[in-house]
């Protein structure tokens, strides 16, 4: 258990300000309140943002990893650790030259907000821990969110911009 989970678990399911900001700084501001990690800001919003995703070179393994249904994550090959997409170094080993690997896209919910911009829409923004290990932001798809909601990554193809992962509820 890392100290930010804790940081997360302490807080449970955050709600983000409704009414101040565009949609990504609530969701940024909301996130770092309760949560010391990567925020949406950080990844570039390309797992997060409204709107079509477009990909900002660094996170293409990923992205061509969507395309093909693969979740494609950063991963240490001397520490063996994984890593969320946006991660730029290993502080375990100190280097900044990641693989990128295929995980199971199984993970657990560890944190979500809602986020309700000016036109009425809503946005389920989730933290998951993916089975690897690390925690990444992602969109989530559940009636039903919990914390430890085992939760499976399925694929989205939009016509316009980068395929994504959303993750949805799975049976154990
Ligand atoms: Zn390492």
């Amino acid at each position: 258990m890392t100290e930010r989970s804790e940081g997360i678990k302490k807080h449970g399911p955050v709600v983000t300000p409704s009414d101040e900001g565009g949609p990504m700084t609530e969701r940024s501001e909301g996130i770092k309140k309760h949560a010391p990690v990567v925020t949406p800001s950080d990844t570039g919003g390309f797992m997060t943002a409204a709107g079509p995703i477009r990909r900002d070179g660094r996170g293409d393994p990923f992205f061509d990893g969507a395309a093909e249904d693969r979740l494609v994550v950063p991963r240490c090959a001397s520490c063996e650790r994984w890593f969320a997409p946006d991660a730029t170094g290993c502080p375990g080993c100190g280097t900044d030259d990641l693989t990128w690997a295929e995980a199971t896209g199984e993970a657990m919910l560890v944190s979500w907000a809602v986020t309700h911009s000016r036109t009425g829409e809503t946005a389920p923004l989730a933290l998951v821990e993916l089975a690897e290990g690390p925690w990444m932001y992602t969109r989530l798809e559940t009636d039903s969110p919990r914390a430890g909601l085992p939760l499976r990554a399925r694929f989205v193809h939009p016509d316009e911009g980068e395929s994504y992962p959303v993750f949805e509820e799975r049976d154990r």
